[in-house]
């Protein structure tokens, strides 16, 4: 019941000439229907993404947001500025900007707040790094990291949300988490949310698993029965990787 959600996170890569490029090509794909796809171009490209995909099934998001609608934050682009250009969606927490950028719990709750109040859908990031998961500290970490994203959210908005697993480990490293591993993590965010929102609405909630997606490895994870989907970093900037990650049926 709930549609998978194969996301593109572009990261810094892609400026305009580039985006049309990569977008021309993904057009010409037949992509699957049962597959919700979006792309997250970097802000710079949103706007010509946003023209080029108008008519065709494919979502836009951005990769960050501030959380207030205007004023004086320098470098910082607002919510209403998103949506304005056609957003459907938006990155909120990814790992790179917890880590590069100071992104803390608080940050990502008011981001995640302000995007559902500016009808904006947040896919929110959580995810534990090497060291913490030799550690053992998995749960307890992806726990608090999803409690504190979802605080004060009612279950209208919480239902809508897209979460994204990510391991820290394994973005970019070429090494993915193996599918079952990323099952139990999603499956306790699930209960998480069944706990403090109910089983409805955990339910209808869709989660992603992201590092390291592949062609060769998206099946591993689709055929998982907690899994929801992707969010695709290197293997989303060439049309061929990304439409064989949509089509991995
Ligand atoms: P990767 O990145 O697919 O390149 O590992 C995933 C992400 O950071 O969202």
């Amino acid at each position: 019941m709930r549609k998978p959600i194969i996301a593109g996170n572009w990261k810094m890569h892609k400026g305009i000439e580039e985006t049309r490029q990569l977008l021309r090509e993904l057009k010409d794909m037949e992509m699957s229907p049962e597959i919700e796809v979006v792309v997250c171009p970097p802000f710079t490209s949103l706007s010509e993404a946003a023209e080029l995909l108008v008519g065709t099934a494919i979502g836009l998001g951005a990769q960050n947001m501030h959380w207030e609608r205007s004023g004086a934050y320098t470098g910082e682009v607002s919510p209403c500025m998103l949506k304005e250009i056609g957003c459907k969606y938006v990155i909120i927490g990814h790992s790179e900007r917890r880590q590069y950028f100071g992104e803390t719990d608080e940050m990502v709750n008011f981001k995640v707040k302000s995007a559902f109040n500016h009808d904006l859908i947040p896919i929110v990031c959580v995810g534990e790094n090497l060291e913490q998961r030799k550690n053992g500290e998995t749960k307890s970490l992806v726990t608090n990291q999803v409690k504190k994203a979802l605080e004060g959210l009612t279950e209208k908005q919480v239902e809508r949300i897209v979460i994204a697993y990510e391991p820290i480990w394994a973005i970019g490293t070429g090494v993915s988490a193996k599918g079952e591993d990323a099952n139990e993590v999603i499956k306790l965010i699930r209960d998480i949310i069944a706990g403090d929102f109910g089983k409805d609405i955990s339910q209808k909630v869709r989660i992603q698993y992201g590092g390291s997606v592949k062609p060769g490895n998206i099946k591993e994870f689709m055929e998982q029965p907690e899994i929801d989907g992707a969010l695709v970093g290197g293997a989303s900037l060439k049309a061929v990787d990304f439409g064989a990650i949509v089509n991995y049926k």
